[in-house]
């Protein structure tokens, strides 16, 4: 399996080399250039372990990879860190079934991909007879910082270093990364917003003067954003999984078309069940779910996307965003895999701020339903919900659910919700909808509070901040950022 660049279809590289450098060196986004057909039956896949069918489905994409390595990778991610051996169970509501995705080291869905891709990156060196220490530089607006460092916490030949806005995320978060263990973890908070901490990451991976010191130091950095192949196609894997579930629960007939509602921000986990669906899966439409922040409502339904608009807080904080990066790789799709045609729009996207497609274009979208869902909506989903099934929604999920009794009347077959985080991670908004809510409650009563509410158990990762000491807070100004990455590559 060879990979190219969305802009750029000249450069060919393999999957461990694509792994290693995060984005391509022109800036576009590695695609496989093919996609491969998954040639097993469906009531066999069904019986299979999820780590059993992760193998099926990443061998065909990491094929330079030796088996046995792959199978190492994939049984030391999806251990005991999850609380369900299923690692992905699918549950049953009145109304549709939910695809939690939430049973990992830090409850959201980014533990998914950032479990394995530690893994996959050594694996890669080793293949590649490579031995620099990997340098891992995020910025996060909450959940991706915390599961990196849990996913390379004490991963020998690593550091990780994350900075998260102070002030931007939420108090459970922040604790959840001030508790984080590991001696080559680093967390900082920065006096700025989300795009000040991700500007000037993005301006230290450029730095070429950096880079060579790090060079003459056998160190290198290296990303783990969700552009990363290493994170896209693990994705995938869940999407077989749930429909396997529901072929073994009796739910459908082997070959039924299924439908799938995604809460989505940077088009991570929807483009990853789009390659689910050309890989042969039975699957109707993908609807993507939005909350108050509708660049990519707006874009599926007018073939025009535009980032020129306010950025929205919302109480589904993962999925405020204006550009979506993965949905790059989709256009690339749309436009028929002409890599010129995508670094045009891109372009357009970065000095313009929009971009127009053709009507011919657009058919291709024809797999994608737009909707969003807004703060009042989402809020009303997690009560009825909760009224109804006495299920417990967080709020991110709660979009994609509202989204999906807006579309339903198009859709063919059973509906899966793709549920992204446990409601222990968001015990504020979540306890407001379903009128509970008490802006005096400290972070232990409002997780008390979620706990009587839903009668579940608190999952690993909570019980770890109530017990765990928490480092000493950190706050560096963002002109600061570069000196604490010299220091700590150095050290
Ligand atoms: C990251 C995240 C999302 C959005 O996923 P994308 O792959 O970026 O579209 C949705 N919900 C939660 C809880 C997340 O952490």
């Amino acid at each position: 399996m060879l990979y190219t660049s969305t802009r750029n279809s000249q450069l060919s590289v393999r999957s461990t080399e694509a792994i290693l450098q995060g984005l391509a060196p022109d800036g576009g986004l590695y695609v496989p250039k093919s996609i491969p057909h998954y040639q097993g039956d469906w009531e066999t896949m069904s019986k299979l372990s999820y780590q059993e069918l992760a193998f099926q489905i990443l061998s065909l994409y990491f094929d330079d990879f030796p088996e046995d390595i792959l199978q190492t990778c994939i049984q030391a991610a999806y251990d005991e860190k999850f609380d369900d051996d299923r690692i992905a169970p699918v549950v049953g509501l009145s109304d549709h079934y939910l695809l939690e995705l939430f049973h990992g080291p830090t409850i959201a869905f980014k533990d998914m991909a950032l479990s394995l891709l530690p893994h996959l990156m050594k694996a890669a060196q080793k293949v590649l007879g490579r031995d620099e220490e990997i340098i891992i530089l995020t910025a996060t607006s909450g959940d991706t910082g915390k599961a990196a460092m849990a996913g390379f916490e004490d991963v020998t030949g690593t550091k990780i270093i994350v900075f998260y806005p102070k002030g931007g995320v939420s108090s459970i978060q922040e604790k959840q990364m001030l508790t984080q263990k590991g001696d080559n973890t680093y967390v900082f908070g920065v006096k700025g917003n989300f795009d000040d901490a991700q500007s000037k990451v993005k301006e230290l991976f450029n730095d070429k003067d950096l880079a060579a010191e790090l060079q003459a130091n056998h160190s290198q950095f290296s990303s783990a954003n969700s552009m990363n192949i290493g994170r896209l196609f693990p994705q995938v894997v869940y999407y077989f999984y749930a429909y396997g579930q529901l072929l073994k629960q009796g739910a459908i007939q082997a070959g039924d078309l299924v439908n799938f509602t995604v809460p989505t921000g940077n088009f991570g986990n929807i483009l990853a069940g789009y390659y689910a669906k050309q890989m042969g899966l039975p699957i109707d439409r993908l609807v993507c779910a939005s909350n108050d922040n509708t660049v990519l409502y707006d874009f599926f339904n007018s073939g025009t996307y535009d980032r020129r608009r306010p950025f929205k807080l919302t109480i589904s904080p993962s999925m405020d965003i204006l550009v979506s990066s993965n949905l790059e790789r989709l256009l690339y799709y749309a436009v028929g895999q002409d890599s010129q045609a995508v670094k045009d729009l891109m372009a357009a996207l970065q000095d313009e701020g929009h971009y127009q497609l053709g009507q011919e274009v657009q058919a291709a979208f024809d797999s994608f339903i737009g909707a969003y869902s807004d703060e009042a909506e989402t809020r009303a989903e997690i009560k009825r919900v909760y009224q109804e099934d006495h299920y417990l929604m967080d709020p991110h999920t709660a979009v994609a659910s509202a989204c999906l009794g807006k579309v339903k009347d198009q859709l063919a077959g059973e509906s899966i919700v793709v549920s992204t985080a446990s409601p222990f991670k968001f015990p504020a908004a979540v306890l407001e909808s379903i009128d509970k809510g008490d802006s005096h409650l400290s972070d232990l009563e409002l997780l008390e509070a979620v706990q009587a509410a839903n009668g579940l158990d608190y999952p690993q990762a909570i019980q770890a901040i109530l017990e765990a000491d928490s480092r000493p807070e950190r706050v560096i100004e963002v002109e600061e950022m570069e000196t604490v990455v010299r220091e700590i590559a150095k050290g």
